[in-house]
């Protein structure tokens, strides 16, 4: 037995991957990943392959780069854990300060956790709580987007709204208002009906049912999961407004679309929108280590502080909350973003992506190319001219991935949708590597007639 095949028997044996069809899974020879460089992974085989997804959207600066690692050795030599509940450790109180510099105006007070998911939980709960402790008890209501995805715990399932992943837990959730996310492509390119829809949808809610509301959960700019829906310019910055108007608090999702991915540091900059409480994870530490963040604003801050008596404390915490070898890594991320001017560097690469994407234009079975800065979505249709869908069960984004990774690059589709999101410090002929696999892999699926 080779070591691939001892360790493949030991995976289908023992280990059930997330987010994956086991029965699938252990009819294939899997993918184990040994070393990675850069913006390429090993595996145990000695393959390469580019990381064109960084590694589910979490990579930043490559893998295995030295000054993420010495970041990581050195904390490691002082301590690799202290809690942070009832008392502080350094890389905690270091990375707060660097994150409030940077956010949006107005968030002040960082609380961590572990994962995009758990910061969502978070951001729920403080909402929830935030008016309860203003004697506001009716507002315990939360309006989210069609198709919107906020992580996988209950509560982040419960403003989630995607069938294929949260139908079969509904009855244990918690109901929602659901308004539209606006969609051009499904609207005829129609950007502005698109987004009257939504804008629509909201002002009706907030109409009805603002004093029962305690906030609203966007993935601001770009919807990941559902496909990398782009929103129309204008709409996040109106939807805003509409909720302050209204009183409903207004929480940005920036797990995906945080730390460069879009071309600025944040979404929200990019329409100058200033959350009440705000989600980062991902490529927060670079995608190195588990840590994510809910932000807040003093006004929400100060309605849990008060005397202990009150009962207006946020009770809680999880074991590993403000880990400082996370904490030392992110830090050391957004020194090199500095360092590397790295947020600028990404949008003149997405306009090199965009010009070798735009080849693709004319392909028969290429319906919407979507792209913010370096989160890329290409929505494949059986007709371009009617927009008809591929059906589910043909599974032609797994396929072009699967063609992908022979050809030497990782990544994972969204339905119809094939994903391209690069390593932000990828260089341009890397970027050209990348895209030359990711269009043939297309173009080999759906006009080749290739089966994989
Ligand atoms: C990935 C993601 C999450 C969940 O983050 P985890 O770290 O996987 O729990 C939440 N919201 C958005 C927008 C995401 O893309």
């Amino acid at each position: 037995m080779t070591h691939y095949e001892r360790l493949a028997a030991i995976n289908k044996a023992h280990l059930w991957n997330p987010f994956t069809q086991m029965k699938d899974y252990n009819n294939s020879d899997p993918l184990i990943i040994e070393r990675g460089e850069g913006v390429m992974l090993y595996d145990v085989k000695g393959r390469a392959y580019y990381d064109g997804f960084s590694s589910v959207w979490l990579n930043v600066h490559g893998h295995n780069v030295p000054e993420l690692n010495q970041a990581i050795t050195d904390q490691l030599e002082r301590v690799a854990h202290a809690t942070l509940l009832g008392m502080a450790n350094v890389p905690a109180i270091e990375l707060a300060e660097k994150l409030v510099e940077i956010s949006p105006e107005g968030l002040n007070k960082v609380f961590y956790s572990d994962s995009g998911a758990t910061g969502v939980e978070i951001a729920v709960k403080m909402a929830f709580q935030y008016w309860k402790n203003r004697g506001e008890t009716g507002k315990t209501k939360f309006i989210t987007m069609n198709q919107a995805y906020h992580g996988d715990t209950i509560g982040a399932v419960s403003v989630g709204a995607i069938p294929l992943y949260h139908d079969v837990f509904r009855p244990m959730l918690f109901p929602t208002y659901v308004i539209p996310y606006p969609y051009a492509y499904r609207h005829e390119d129609d950007e502005r009906e698109a987004t009257e829809a939504t804008l629509t949808a909201l002002r009706n809610v907030l109409e009805t049912s603002a004093d029962e509301i305690a906030a609203i959960i966007v993935e601001p700019i770009v919807q990941g999961a559902s496909g990398i829906l782009i929103m129309p310019d204008g709409c996040l910055r109106e939807m805003a407004a509409l909720c302050r108007t209204y009183g409903v608090l207004f929480i940005a999702d920036e797990v995906a679309t945080g730390f460069g991915r879009t071309g600025a540091m944040f979404a929200c900059d990019l329409e100058e929108v200033s959350p009440d409480l705000m989600v980062i994870g991902k490529g927060l530490t670079g995608g190195y280590l588990p840590v994510a963040a809910t932000l807040a604003t003093d006004e929400v801050y100060n309605e849990f502080y008060a005397d202990y008596e009150e009962q207006k404390t946020f009770f809680h915490g999880h074991s590993f909350t403000g880990n400082p070898l996370g904490c030392a890594v992110a830090l050391a991320n957004l020194k090199l973003f500095e360092e590397r001017n790295l947020v600028e560097g990404v949008r003149a690469k997405a306009t090199f992506v965009e010009r070798k994407l735009a080849v693709l234009k004319d392909s028969p079975h290429v319906g919407d190319i979507r792209q913010k800065g370096l989160m890329i979505g290409i929505e494949l249709v059986r007709d371009k001219e009617t927009r008809e869908p591929y059906d589910w069960a043909e599974r032609i984004g797994v396929r072009v991935t699967g063609r992908a990774r022979e050809l030497g690059m990782l990544t994972r589709p969204l339905g119809n949708v094939v994903v391209f999101i690069p390593p932000l410090a990828s260089t341009e002929a890397e970027l050209d590597a990348m895209t030359d696999i990711l269009m043939k892999s297309i173009l080999d699926v759906t006009e080749g007639g290739l089966e994989t």
